[in-house]
């Protein structure tokens, strides 16, 4: 057609005006998510301790359900009925008040675009899950990072930035990256100070990993309130994070809106088959369990043991540990030297964290390896 508009070389921002599409303002202001690395600058394959995956790997009954799982060319139960009754007799929950989730990942965006959008807030601690400053813009809402209390959650200070403009307020806990925890009294304060009408998202990615007796309680307020969303998956303790397998429970007008903006067939069929087999394999959980707590208890002992280099590990509830450098031997400098000797962990500078570095807990081997090069690099920055 002569009247077509000519079509030229894309010009960004940066060249002048464009005349490509233009992403709206608050989806252009986002920083994608930083995943976990897996290998070296030159491609070597590393040991991986950057994304708090499970070290023992998947249970065995779940890898038995993914050998016989369904024919791929039908798509999955769009209601992924079996799992989520599954998951209603373990805990106790009617299955109508769970939805599932392409990780717990998805139900976290959801949550903020069904209540929060342009104009209104998004509030979390500093130094919380990354996920929810992405999924706070996403929705064009501000998000609002509020103080911390020594690393964690500060109850007062979340309290205190709630404005009419707040709709949603997330709290991990355990809290990635920190390991800080919130016990169930301070739980139920922060539930207590909110208006009825703040969705209270509680992240417990980590839950698992709490021992029975700290219980934050937030399985029982998400069943009592309407305001409140417990965020569960199976990427961790369950050892399926690359199935992308998350729920989340709460009042019936929140898991109808999340039902009404989910995928429709957001959980694969191999995903519904081998999450169904985890709920069952309690002695793999227990197993995981017990080889954290261990593991983690013994890993922050020899963390203690270099105190006199400024190596501090921040006392964690989840399944790794941030050690904070505050000597001669920088968090920046340990990175890098863990990763020259295999070992990719998570440094976080982007998080603010530039002093810090989140190790998950691995393998005793490999915990003994990453305390023996700590300790290596430390005396030599002396
Ligand atoms: C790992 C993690 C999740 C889990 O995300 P999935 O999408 O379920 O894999 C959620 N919240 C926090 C705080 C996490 O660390």
């Amino acid at each position: 057609m002569n009247d077509a508009p000519v079509i030229g070389p894309v010009t960004g921002p940066a060249n002048g005006p464009s005349t490509g599409p233009v992403p709206k303002p608050w989806i252009d202001a986002i920083e994608a998510y930083v995943p976990g690395k897996s290998a070296g600058a030159d491609g070597r394959p590393l040991v991986k301790l950057s994304a708090n995956e499970n070290p023992l790997g998947t249970g065995a009954a779940a890898l038995a359900a993914r050998a016989q799982a369904q024919d791929a060319s039908l798509y999955p139960d769009p209601g992924s009925t079996a799992l989520r009754a599954a998951l209603g007799t373990r805990h106790g929950i009617d299955p109508a008040r769970i939805v599932m989730g392409t990780g717990s990942d998805e139900l976290l965006n959801l949550v903020a675009q069904g209540y929060a959008g342009p104009g209104d807030a998004v509030l979390f601690a500093r130094y919380s899950f990354a996920v929810y400053d992405i999924a706070a813009r996403r929705c064009g809402a501000e998000p609002v990072v509020v103080p911390d209390s020594d690393y964690g959650a500060d109850v007062d200070a979340m309290l205190a930035a709630v404005t009419p403009r707040t709709r949603v307020v997330f709290l991990a806990n355990p809290n990635n990256p920190t390991g800080t925890y919130l016990p169930r009294a301070a739980l139920a304060r922060l539930h207590a100070g909110l208006p009825a009408d703040v969705v209270l998202v509680i992240d417990q990615a980590y839950a698992e990993y709490v021992e029975a007796a700290d219980d934050d309680g937030g399985l029982a307020l998400a069943a009592a309130h309407a305001n409140v969303l417990v965020t569960r998956t199976f990427s961790k303790i369950h050892g399926l994070a690359g199935e992308r397998i998350g729920w989340a429970t709460g009042a019936p007008g929140l898991v109808a809106t999340l039902n009404r903006i989910r995928g429709p067939f957001n959980v694969t069929a191999t995903g519904q088959a081998m999450a169904l087999a985890a709920v069952g394999d309690d002695a793999f959980v227990e197993r995981s369990r017990r080889h954290n707590r261990a593991e983690r208890a013994r890993f922050a002992a020899a963390i203690d043991a270099l105190g006199n280099h400024g190596l501090r590990a921040v006392p964690s509830e989840a399944n790794f540990l941030l050690v904070l450098f505050e000597g001669a031997l920088s968090a920046e400098a340990a990175y890098e030297g863990l990763a020259q000797r295999g070992t990719i962990v998570r440094w976080l500078p982007n998080q603010g964290l530039p002093h810090a570095l989140r190790i998950t807990i691995g393998t005793a081997p490999q915990m003994d390896a990453i305390a023996a090069a700590l300790g290596e690099m430390a005396e030599a920055a002396r």
